[in-house]
């Protein structure tokens, strides 16, 4: 029996479209606007639906991925032996603000949230313990240990505790000009909304990153004057600190118990906080991928774009990031930024991370992989398409850069420049304000973070077979046939509401996965 066609075709203009069919389509295959495939066409790649003449564009999201090396027939198989990638995109020319799509905005999206003092909302209720240095990590590991098992249960309503563990604080060039993005990423971290504007710190006492440098006076906008009250914080901090050089404290003990003493003014307040029905607009969803595969830009980024417009037409913001998986498709970024503030500041932050890779005598490194192109990404352009449209359609509001916090008026699309690294774009992303994450992945990761909730999404059902208690939310199905890219796109919305209100928990917050903090540290260790 013939198998069922499923294409996918990614904008109107597209003279391709990828066979999303398992197992790919024979030849003589018909397709449904009475097309036949004059080959077979492996899943995950192209087939021309009409005839692309020498050199002419060949079109998928909307852009021209390349340029035929001689005339492709309506039906063939499309790939990169047929095709000229285009050269890579200077950032100087580029169409500023000329992609602005309007949709209307969509009301009544609401979910439980906790709100803080900022006007930021929290998804989780946590007690976050900043710490300025590695050296002070083993002590805070065993305090945490102790707060969860002496302190937790007398205080029901607070969710967890939280180390801020990195490895930033000392040996470094602390006033090296790289330095402001790890010492900003580190302050704004113990600002995350799922904190509740409960800042603590632990510090060693002679570490070059001193708490009044992580957190000087002024630099909080929701400086908590109870605490400073209960405990005197010191007077160019605007945060207790617990310093563990302190004599008072005696040994190891003592420290752990100033510690803990600490804590617990913390877990009162934490405590007292309830969840109210809040606008959508109090949501911060970070997006990312990792361990790509051909289906991420057919499955999962798409259903997950068509969410993020959702979202942010409800109010919602979404920050998404990976400078090097969309520095080729610098061009659709910029058409699609607000206005030309933005535009220029997205270059700058563009061209600052191409000096920062040539520094280190790398490039984008902007060869695909043989597993790529085995999976039907011809080239970089193509992969880089595939990775942007997770962000859906609508116009760029904002550009924060690496550690960055959104500012007052900072709402509605951004993109916050980082790595593509997951740990450290996440780290990043929890930086800039993030409360829910999602994650796309068709290799497959069991990522996870202890500060915010993170819904996974495979880019293909075989994935999502394998990790039954890993895997949150099957993109695979579109490829099936089994849903449509709208299906899944709102099965992501009323995850993220869900996962935001604490009504459900996925599963690496069932299984308490997660990875470390990864402070992004462009500047010198001494
Ligand atoms: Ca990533």
């Amino acid at each position: 029996m013939e198998q069922q066609a499923l294409l996918v075709r990614m904008h109107e203009i597209d003279n391709v479209a990828v066979v999303a069919t398992r197992g790919g389509l024979p030849a003589g295959q018909r397709l449904d606007d009475g097309l036949v495939l004059r080959e077979a066409v492996p899943q995950g790649h192209k087939v021309a639906l009409r005839t692309i003449e020498a050199e002419a564009q060949v079109l998928r999201y909307g852009v021209a991925i390349g340029y035929a090396l001689q005339r492709i027939e309506a039906g063939a198989w499309v790939h990169e032996g047929t095709m000229r990638m285009p050269e890579a995109r200077a950032l100087q020319n580029l169409p500023v603000a000329t992609e602005l799509r309007t949709a209307p905005p969509i009301e009544g999206l609401s979910f439980l949230g906790y709100r803080n003092a900022d006007g930021s909302v929290g998804t989780r209720n946590l007690l976050a313990i900043t710490t300025t240095v590695q050296c002070v990590a083993g002590v805070v590991e065993h305090a945490v240990a102790r707060i969860r098992r002496e302190l937790l249960p007398r205080f029901p309503h607070v969710d967890d505790v939280v180390a801020l563990e990195h490895g930033y604080g000392c040996g470094v060039a602390i006033d090296a000009p790289d330095a402001h993005i790890p010492i900003r990423t580190l302050r704004n971290l113990s600002l995350n909304p799922n904190f509740g504007g409960e800042v603590m710190v632990v510090s060693l006492g002679c570490e070059k990153l001193q708490p009044e440098k992580l957190l000087p006076a002024g630099s909080i906008p929701l400086v908590d004057e109870r605490a400073v009250a209960d405990v005197g914080a010191s007077a160019e901090a605007c945060v207790p600190v617990v310093r563990l050089q302190d004599p008072a404290h005696g040994g190891f003990n003592g420290m752990l118990d100033a510690i803990l003493r600490q804590a617990e003014l913390h877990l009162q307040r934490l405590d007292a906080r309830r969840r109210e029905t809040v606008p959508a607009s109090g949501l911060v969803v970070g997006i990312q991928c990792g361990g790509s595969d051909a289906l991420s830009g057919v499955t999962a980024n798409p259903a997950l774009g068509r969410a993020v417009d959702m979202l942010v037409r409800a109010g919602a913001t979404v920050l998404f990031s990976e400078v090097t998986e969309v520095r080729d498709g610098v061009a659709l970024l910029t058409a699609r930024a607000r206005d030309h503030a933005v535009a220029e500041r997205l270059v700058a932050e563009l061209e600052w991370y191409d000096a920062y890779l040539r520094r280190g005598g790398a490039d984008r490194s902007a060869n695909t992989t043989p597993g790529n192109k085995k999976g039907g990404l011809s080239n970089i352009v193509e992969k880089a398409m595939g990775s942007i449209v997770k962000s859906g359609t609508l116009p760029i509001d904002f550009v924060l850069g690496p550690g960055e916090r959104l500012g007052p008026g900072q709402r509605g699309l951004g993109f916050a420049a980082t790595p593509a690294s997951d740990f450290i774009c996440g780290t990043l992303q929890a930086a800039a304000g993030m409360n829910v994450h999602v994650f796309t992945t068709g290799r497959g990761t069991p990522y996870g973070l202890a500060a915010v909730p993170v819904i996974k999404l495979a880019t293909r059902s075989e994935l999502a077979e394998q990790w039954p208690d890993l895997i949150d939310v099957d993109a695979g199905r579109i490829a099936r046939g089994a849903c449509s890219l709208d299906d899944v796109a709102r099965e992501i919305l009323d995850c993220i509401l869900d996962v935001a209100s604490g009504r459900r928990r996925r599963w690496a917050e069932h299984w308490g996965l997660h990875n470390a903090f990864t402070i992004f540290n462009p500047a010198p260790v001494t």
